[in-house]
């Protein structure tokens, strides 16, 4: 039988032991992410996220607790997983279609099959006529989408998203976390995205996580709910939806943010 949940996050606490003294970063953090589900990850600056990313990613080791992907423990990076940060991270010396076969190519899978997969990714989401070009070539926007389609040939079974749009103008980011949350429900895939824009994040995703301040736990898990206008559920159309207010006054407080 299918597992339901793709990552089990159990007991996870992570103390950094440097030459200062000891920092406490997270603390008994468990949760699991269901298959297909969009969960958005904030909580105050600082708090402990990037090193829950690392920790699922398997690039560092937690103090204490495991993380399962598909019920197989995490010992190191894994190609179960993907990445999108917040630069592209696109070589400029290699066209777009060359960029996007990079992963295909560590792991030896370039063939036909996958090649049209691609092609058919960068077809969708309307890259194409820009294969043969360079990343210089695109829009903050484009360039972004291309890094994802980087990330989707592979068909990994988790994407973490680390502040994936910070680096765009205010205007871009709109518009690519639009499509962006459009082309991760249509590709049904899993995701777990950091970010600290509370509408972005209520937006995008299914359930909303909240981490207290440092050392930090799971203050709350919000799912989200939005009858967005005529039944169309995009990032976009969800900003618009009557109970969006609500979910970002509730988050609001639950940041306890302070100038
Ligand atoms: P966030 O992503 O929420 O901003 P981080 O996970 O980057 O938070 O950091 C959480 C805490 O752990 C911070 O106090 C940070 O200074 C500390 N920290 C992060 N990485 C290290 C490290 N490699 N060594 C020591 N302390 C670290």
């Amino acid at each position: 039988m299918e597992r339901k949940s793709i990552v089990e996050i159990k007991d996870i606490s992570m103390t950094y032991h440097t030459l200062d003294g000891e920092t406490e970063a997270i603390k008994d953090i468990n949760l699991n992410i269901d298959k297909g589900e969009i969960v958005s990850l904030v909580g105050p600056s600082g708090c402990g996220k990037s090193t829950l990313l690392s920790i699922i990613a398997g690039l560092i080791e937690p103090s204490k607790g495991k993380v399962l992907i598909k019920g197989k423990e995490v010992k190191g990076p894994t190609k179960e997983i993907g990445y999108m940060f917040q630069r592209d991270h696109l070589f400029e010396w290699r066209t777009i279609i060359e960029n996007v076969l990079i992963g295909l190519e560590i792991q030896g899978k370039v063939n036909e099959e996958n090649y049209k997969y691609a092609e058919k990714l960068l077809d969708i989401y309307g890259l194409s006529d820009f294969k043969e070009k360079f990343p210089r070539q695109l829009s903050g926007g484009m360039r972004q989408r291309a890094a994802l389609i980087r990330t989707l040939v592979v068909k990994p079974d988790l994407l973490l998203l680390d502040e994936p749009f910070s680096a765009l103008d205010y205007q871009t980011r709109l518009a690519i976390a639009d499509e962006i949350g459009i082309i991760l429900k249509k590709e049904e895939k899993t995701a777990l995205m950091v970010t600290h824009d509370i509408a972005e994040a209520i937006s995008m995703a299914d359930r909303v996580i909240v981490l207290s301040k440092r050392p930090a736990t799971i203050k709350d898990i919000i799912p989200i709910n939005l009858s967005c206008p005529g039944g169309v559920r995009t990032p976009m159309k969800c900003r618009e939806a009557p109970e969006f207010r609500h979910y970002f006054n509730q988050i609001w407080k639950e940041l306890d943010i302070h100038v």
